[in-house]
C-alpha cells in the first residue's frame, strides 16, 4: 500500500510494502536523494540539485544549519582563504564583504543561501544508521530525534555530507583526570576573555591552536602551545596576495616540488627559521604534504611574532598531567590554570554507515581521494570529503547533482507513466 502524508510540513510519500519492514515508529519514503548534514556541503548539494529540478531532503543532527560554524568556532575566526575560494555554487559573496569574511559574515551568507534556495533541513534529527537494503534496492536511514523518537527514511540516493570535522578528537593523556583546572576542546572556546591573567596550555599547533594562542595573548592571558610534531607555518599573504591563491596560480605553471621550494624560500625570508622556536618543518614541502596526508599548513595570523618575542611559549609533547602542572617529554614541568585541546576533528561516518565499501573504517573518509571520492556503489555519494575545504565542497555538489539529475528524471518519467494522477502531482511537488 502506498499513501501520502505531511511530515514536518513537507509533502512526503510513505512507502509501505512487503519489501520495506516497519520496525521504527515512522517510515518515510523520500522521492529524491537524502542528504545527511546541513553544513556548507549539504546545503550546496541540495541547491545544485534544486537548480536541476531534483528535490532532496536534508537531515541534520543540530538545531540549525552550519552547526560547526555557528556553534563550535571561536569568535575571532575569519575565513582562512580569500572569499572567492569559499563561495558556494550559484551565489557569490556580497561585494561589500572583505577578502577574508568574518565567521559572522560567513554564517550570514549561509543563512541567506539557505533561504534563497528555499532549503528546509529537518533539524534535531541524528542519523544513527544507514544501510543499503539489497532486497528492495533502497537505502534505509534511521534517525533519532531530540526525545529519542525513531524514524526511518527510505530512498534511492544517499548523500553523505557530515563533514571531515564531525566529532572532536580528544587525546588520552596520562593524568588527564587528575588535572584540577578546566580541560576543554577548541570547539567550546569562544574568546580569551575568561582567561585574563591565567596560564593556559594549548595542545596542538594547527590553524586553530595557533590562532587560539594569539587570541589568549590578546586577552592578557599567558599562553603556551604544545608542538609535538613537525609543522609548516607559512605567511598568510605573500607579495600582497593570499599564499593559498598564489600557490594555486603557481601550480598552473610549475610542478608541486618547485612551488613548494618557492613557498619555503619566501617563508624563510618573511618568518625566519621556525625551527629555532620549536616549530620544525616536515621533510615534505607544504603542498606535497597536503596532497599526501591531507595535513594543512598553518597560515600565520601573527602568532609567530608572539612566539619569537617569547609572549607565547612553545613546549614539546606532553609526558603526563598532574593536579596543577604538566610534565613535558623534555623533562620540563610547568604550572597551568587551564588546558585547551586544539587536537582537531574526525569524520563520524563509520559510526553510522553500515556495511559500506566507500568509506575507510579507520578515518571515515572515502578510500578514493579527490577527485575520485565523490561516488560509491548503490547510489551513495560523498560531499565535502576532499580535504580541500569549501572549494572541494562546491566541486562535489555540482558533480553529484549532475550525476543524479538524469537518474532521478528517468525514475520520475517511469513513475509518471504508471502512477495515478493524484500521486503524479505529489511526486513532482
Ligand atoms: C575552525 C575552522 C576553520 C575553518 N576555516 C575554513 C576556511 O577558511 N576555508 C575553508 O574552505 N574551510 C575551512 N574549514 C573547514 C570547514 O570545516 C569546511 O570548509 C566546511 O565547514 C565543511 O563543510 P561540510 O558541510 O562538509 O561539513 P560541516 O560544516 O562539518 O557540516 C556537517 C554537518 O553535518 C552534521 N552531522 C554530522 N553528523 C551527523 C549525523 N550523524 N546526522 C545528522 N547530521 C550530522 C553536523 O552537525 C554538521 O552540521 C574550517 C574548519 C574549522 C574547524
Amino acid at each position: 500500500m502506498d499513501y501520502l502524508r505531511e511530515v514536518e510540513g513537507k509533502r512526503v510519500h510513505d512507502h509501505v510494502s512487503n519489501k520495506v519492514a516497519m520496525s521504527p515508529s515512522r517510515c518515510i519514503w523520500v522521492h529524491g536523494p537524502v542528504i545527511v548534514g546541513a553544513g556548507p556541503s549539504g546545503l550546496a548539494t541540495a541547491a545544485c540539485l534544486k537548480q536541476k529540478g531534483v528535490p532532496s531532503l536534508i537531515l541534520e543532527r543540530a538545531n540549525c544549519i552550519a552547526s560547526l560554524w555557528k556553534l563550535k568556532t571561536y569568535d575571532r575566526l575569519h575565513l582562512h582563504l580569500p572569499k572567492h575560494f569559499c563561495e558556494l555554487p550559484f551565489m557569490p559573496f556580497p561585494s561589500s564583504f572583505p577578502t577574508y569574511p568574518t565567521k559572522q559574515q560567513f554564517v550570514a551568507y549561509l543563512d541567506a543561501y539557505t533561504s534563497h534556495f528555499g532549503l528546509e533541513p529537518v533539524f534535531n534529527n541524528t542519523v544513527v544508521s544507514a544501510e543499503f537494503d539489497p532486497r528492495c534496492g533502497f537505502w534505509r536511514i534511521k534517525t533519532l530525534g531530540l526525545k529519542q523518537e525513531e524514524s526511518e527514511y527510505v530512498c534511492q540516493w544517499l548523500i553523505v555530507a557530515t563533514g571531515e570535522n564531525a566529532d572532536e578528537v580528544v587525546p588520552d593523556i596520562e593524568g588527564m583526570n587528575q588535572f584540577e583546572g578546566p580541560i576543554f576542546h577548541t570547539s567550546s572556546y569562544k574568546t580569551g576573555e575568561l582567561f585574563c591573567g591565567k596560564k593556559v596550555l594549548v595542545v596542538g599547533c594547527g590553524n586553530s591552536g595557533m590562532e587560539v594562542s594569539l587570541d589568549l595573548f590578546n586577552y592578557n592571558a599567558s599562553p603556551s602551545i604544545v608542538v609535538r610534531d613537525s609543522v609548516h607555518v607559512l605567511p598568510h599573504e605573500m607579495f600582497g596576495r593570499s599564499t593559498f591563491g598564489l600557490s594555486m596560480w603557481l601550480l598552473k605553471w610549475f610542478p608541486v616540488r618547485l612551488v613548494d621550494q618557492f613557498l619555503l624560500l619566501v617563508s624563510r625570508f618573511m618568518l625566519g627559521d621556525t625551527s629555532q622556536y620549536g616549530l620544525r618543518r616536515p621533510k615534505l614541502g607544504p603542498i606535497q604534504l597536503k596532497n599526501a596526508t591531507g595535513k594543512t599548513p598553518v597560515l600565520d595570523m601573527g602568532t609567530l611574532a608572539k612566539i619569537r618575542s617569547g609572549h607565547i611559549k612553545v613546549f614539546p609533547g606532553i609526558q603526563r598531567m598532574m593536579h596543577d602542572h604538566v610534565e613535558f617529554v623534555d623533562g620540563r614541568k610547568e604550572n597551568f590554570d587551564a588546558i585547551i585541546l586544539a587536537t582537531g576533528y574526525k569524520s563520524n561516518v563509520p559510526s553510522w554507515l553500515k556495511s559500506n565499501e566507500m568509506f575507510s573504517e579507520k578515518d571515515g573518509v572515502p578510500h578514493k581521494s579527490f577527485p575520485n571520492g565523490w561516488k560509491g556503489g548503490n547510489g551513495i555519494y560523498a560531499a565535502g570529503f576532499t580535504k580541500r575545504g569549501l572549494l572541494g565542497a562546491s566541486i562535489d555538489a555540482r558533480t553529484i547533482a549532475q550525476d543524479i539529475e538524469p537518474r532521478w528524471k528517468a525514475e520520475a518519467t517511469s513513475f509518471m507513466a504508471f502512477a495515478p494522477a493524484s500521486l503524479q502531482q505529489s511526486y513532482m511537488s
